[in-house]
C-alpha cells in the first residue's frame, strides 16, 4: 500500500489539498483523472468513493483503477494543470462514523456470539449488516448497548501495521484472505479487523449508534444500523412521529402502541356492530318488498359481497323479483352482486362495465363486480335495461 501519495492515510481530517494533474482520460462514467497526490478516499472496504471538487470541477465518484486513484468528473482537467482539491467533509465525516460505528458493533457480535460479519453495505441511509448466526432482538439491543458504552469511553481508534509475525499471532477479523503489507483497525474493548477505510479518531465521535430491524436470513440474521449524524435525525423522526400519535390519541409517549392496540380493537367492535345494524334492516326492508318487483336495486354500506349475494338471493326467491341488484359502497367504488330468475344478465355486465368503468362478470344469473357512479344513473339503467328485456 503507498500511503505516501494517498494522504488521506496520513490524516483522514484532511479535507483540503493542492496537486497536479497527471493523467486525464475519458472513461465509462466520465473523466478518470489522477493527481500526483489526493485527499480523496477510492471506494473500498465498503466505504464509498469521495465526492468533492478539484479547482472548480465537480468530483462524482472516486475509484482505484489499476493500483492509481481515479477521480471521476464530467469535465477534464489537463495533465500538469496545478489543482486544489476539496473534499465534501460533511459526506466524509457521515461515512466515518458509520464505518467507524459498524467496526464497533461488528466487533461486539463477534466477541459475545462468534460470528461473523459476512455482508456489509454502506447505503444512502442506513448500513446494513449480515451476521453468521441467529440474533435475536434483545440479543441486537444488548450488542447496540455495549457499543454505545464503548462511545462513552472515548477509546481512541488505533492504526498499525504489523509485521508478518506479528500478525501470525494475532487475532483479528477479516472479510477476505490479506496479501502483502495489512492495514489493522483496533478499537480497544470492541474490536480488531484488517480494514482499509477511513476512520474517526476517537469513539466518541461516532455519537450515537442505534439498530433499527432485524431479520433472519438462510444463514443468519440480516440488520440495519446507522450512526452520528443519521443516528440523531432517525430519533428525531421517531420521536416527531410518536408524539403526533400522542397527540392524537391522548396517550402518553410512553403507552401510544397500548393506545393503538386499544383504537384497533374498538373499531373492529363497532365495525362488527354496524354489521349487526344494516343486517337487521335489510332483514326489515326484505317485509316490505313488493311480491314480484320486476327490478328491485338497492344501495347500502358496511356489509361484504357475500352478504350481498344471500341478500338478493332472499328478494328473488322468497319476493320473486325478476332481478335483484344490491350495491355497497367500499374502498374502490361500489360493489354489487345481482341476479336474476330469467333475465339474461351477461349483457347488463357488459353495459355497466362501459357506462361506469367498472370491473366485472359472471354467469347469465349473476353478475358481480365494482363500479363508480351515482345511484340514480345506475338505477335508471337498470329499469331501462330489465324494461327492454321484458319487451322482447
Ligand atoms: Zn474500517
Amino acid at each position: 500500500m503507498d500511503t505516501m501519495n494517498e494522504l488521506f492515510y496520513q490524516d483522514a481530517y484532511r479535507t483540503v489539498f493542492d496537486s497536479e494533474v497527471i493523467s486525464c482520460t475519458k472513461g465509462k462514467h466520465g473523466y478518470e483523472i489522477v493527481l500526483k497526490e489526493t485527499s480523496f478516499y477510492p471506494e473500498g472496504g465498503g466505504q464509498p468513493g469521495d465526492q468533492g471538487t478539484l479547482n472548480e470541477v465537480p468530483v462524482k465518484d472516486t475509484r482505484r483503477k489499476n493500483g492509481a486513484i481515479v477521480h471521476i468528473t464530467d469535465l477534464p482537467l489537463e495533465t500538469g494543470t496545478a489543482v486544489h482539491g476539496t473534499i465534501d467533509w460533511n459526506r466524509r465525516f457521515d461515512l466515518m462514523q458509520q464505518h467507524s460505528g459498524e467496526h464497533i458493533f461488528s466487533g461486539i457480535v463477534h466477541q459475545l456470539f462468534g460470528y461473523e460479519n459476512i455482508g456489509f453495505h454502506l447505503g444512502e441511509e442506513t448500513i446494513t449488516l449480515d451476521f453468521s448466526g441467529p440474533l435475536t432482538w434483545e440479543d441486537l439491543r444488548t450488542v447496540e448497548t455495549k457499543a454505545n458504552e464503548i462511545l462513552y469511553r472515548n477509546e481512541p481508534i488505533e492504526i498499525s501495521y504489523p509485521s508478518p509475525e506479528e500478525l501470525a499471532l494475532l487475532e483479528y477479523r477479516s472479510k477476505k484472505e490479506l496479501e502483502g503489507l495489512v492495514r489493522i483497525v483496533t478499537v480497544p474493548g470492541a474490536d480488531v479487523c484488517a480494514c482499509c477505510g477511513t476512520h474517526v479518531h476517537r469513539t466518541g465521535e461516532i455519537g450515537l449508534i442505534k439498530v433499527l430491524s432485524t431479520a433472519s436470513r438462510k444463514n443468519g440474521t440480516r440488520t440495519e444500523i446507522v450512526c452520528g449524524r443519521r443516528a440523531l435525525r432517525y430519533v428525531q423522526t421517531v420521536t416527531d412521529q410518536n408524539l403526533a400519535i400522542s397527540h392524537l390519541l391522548s396517550a402518553p409517549v410512553s403507552e401510544t402502541s397500548v393506545a393503538v392496540e386499544r383504537l384497533r380493537a374498538e373499531m373492529l367492535d363497532s365495525t362488527y356492530r354496524l354489521r349487526g345494524i344494516i343486517l337487521h334492516q335489510l332483514e326489515e326492508n326484505l317485509k316490505d318488498i313488493e311480491d314480484h318487483t320486476p327490478v328491485y336495486v338497492l344501495f347500502t354500506e358496511g356489509i361484504d359481497t357475500q352478504e350481498l349475494r344471500k341478500y338478493a338471493n332472499q328478494v328473488i326467491e322468497e319476493k320473486h323479483a325478476g332481478i335483484a341488484a344490491i350495491f355497497t359502497a367500499g374502498k374502490e367504488g361500489m360493489q354489487y352482486v345481482i341476479l336474476s330468475s330469467e333475465t339474461d344478465l351477461k349483457p347488463l355486465s357488459r353495459l355497466l362495465n362501459e357506462r361506469f368503468s367498472g370491473r366485472g362478470g359472471g354467469s347469465s344469473q349473476m353478475i358481480q363486480g365494482s363500479l363508480h357512479g351515482e345511484p340514480e344513473e345506475i338505477r335508471t339503467v337498470l329499469q331501462a335495461y330489465a324494461e327492454e328485456k321484458a319487451d322482447h
